[in-house]
């Protein structure tokens, strides 16, 4: 399945939703939104999880200087470009404007005030410490309430429980699914496919996992495998193409869409009836070590990761992982650490490429003799 069928599906489901008298709930794609409460409130999560080209990020430049991240320029122009195979963001009804990063908190208010989509507050503090958590629940008071008075009636804390635990077993599945050795450009498009449908895709998922459980034994495919971290590749997107053309495959995900989010599960024996379950949202946003907002030593957390990866790795399958770390380009939260993580990783004979990029079609070739070089090494 291609990315544009994977639209026009995703575009005929939201429509179907509409006519149900569901409203779709739009935010930009990193962690720590909390979908539960969306989903409890009997609305449809739509998380922006788009990429970008030439005309995307020019669409958004009168609204933003271009030293804006290209995946926040090119989500403005996803609104300002018309006509698109994005139409069905017409559907919006409300836009989450939260802050994950500053280009975060700019796109998500451009996109709410200049193509008229009501927006709903959402702010997350920068620090984790008792206080901190304290914030973090009056934000998620006042979403609940925001929601509460869109659908006219309060949420009942047993639907919220009833959401944590769907979420919970579709991201257990998604987590099975990034372990899973396929073709990396296949195991990309399942994950973003399911980030768009939600739990409505477990069934598929489960299908997915058992058929690949019953074959395809390791080492199998001949290439030189990758794990991608930084920056997630989004939909439409053809970087995971040119890393397969040049013979690697990506066999781990440790992106927001990957890892960070899938990561995420609420342990089920704390779900309990006479718990609030927004405390539960709370433990998650403080048990978090892989997202890259408010998370203290979160580089620490990230090298030692990777190299858990690397070496659980090379014991299964005698193979030496390659780390790709993909940079938006102007994306601060990825580039700032870009140097660091390479060092640290290098020295502990880990091989990496900081790859950055927007998403102009020019820069194509240039990736490409980046990213064989790169094979060349491994
Ligand atoms: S700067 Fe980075 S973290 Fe922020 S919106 Fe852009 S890609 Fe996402």
């Amino acid at each position: 399945m291609d990315d544009l069928e994977i639209l026009s599906e995703y575009s005929l489901y939201l429509k179907e939703k509409k006519e149900e008298g569901k409203k779709v709930i739009g935010f930009i794609a990193h962690d720590n939104i909390p979908e539960e409460l969306i989903d409890a409130a009997g609305f449809i999560p739509l998380r922006m999880i788009f990429a970008g080209n030439d005309d995307l990020m020019n669409a958004s430049h009168d609204y933003l200087p271009p030293s804006t991240c290209a995946f926040a320029q090119s989500s403005i122009g996803l609104f300002s470009l018309k006509p698109s195979q994005f139409n069905f963001l017409d559907l919006l009804d409300y836009f989450i404007v939260s802050n994950h990063c500053v280009s975060d908190i700019c796109a998500s208010e451009i996109i709410s005030k200049y193509f008229n989509i009501p927006r709903l507050n959402f702010y997350i503090s920068y620090t984790k410490n008792d206080n901190s958590l304290k914030y973090f629940k009056l934000e998620l008071i006042d979403l609940k309430q925001q929601l509460e008075k869109i659908r006219g009636s309060e949420i009942p804390s047993k639907d919220l429980r009833e959401s944590i635990l769907k979420y919970n077993k579709f991201k257990k599945r998604l987590l099975e699914i990034n372990n899973l050795y396929m073709k990396g450009s296949k195991k990309l498009k399942i994950i973003q496919k399911a980030l768009l449908f939600g739990p409505d895709f477990i069934q598929d998922l489960e299908q997915i996992i058992q058929e690949y459980k019953e074959k395809s034994p390791i080492n199998q495919i001949n290439s030189k495998d990758l794990v991608l971290t930084g920056c997630s590749i989004f939909i439409n997107d053809y970087l995971i193409d040119l890393i397969e053309e040049a013979g690697g495959n990506v066999v781990f995900l440790d992106t927001w869409i990957g890892n960070h989010y899938s990561s995420q599960i609420i342990d089920d024996k704390l779900i309990d009836a006479k718990k609030d379950p927004l405390n539960l949202i709370i433990k998650r946003f403080h048990d978090n070590i892989y997202g890259d907002h408010s998370v203290p030593n979160y580089l620490e957390f990230k090298i030692s990761q990777i190299e858990k990866i690397y070496h659980d790795y090379k014991l299964k399958t005698g193979k030496k992982l390659g780390v790709i770390n993909h940079i938006i380009k102007f994306c601060d939260h990825i580039s700032i650490m870009s140097a660091h993580l390479k060092n640290q990783l290098q020295e502990k004979g880990i091989r990496v490429l900081n790859l950055e990029r927007d998403y102009s079609r020019a820069n194509r070739g240039q990736l490409s003799t980046r990213i064989e070089a790169f094979m060349e090494m491994l």
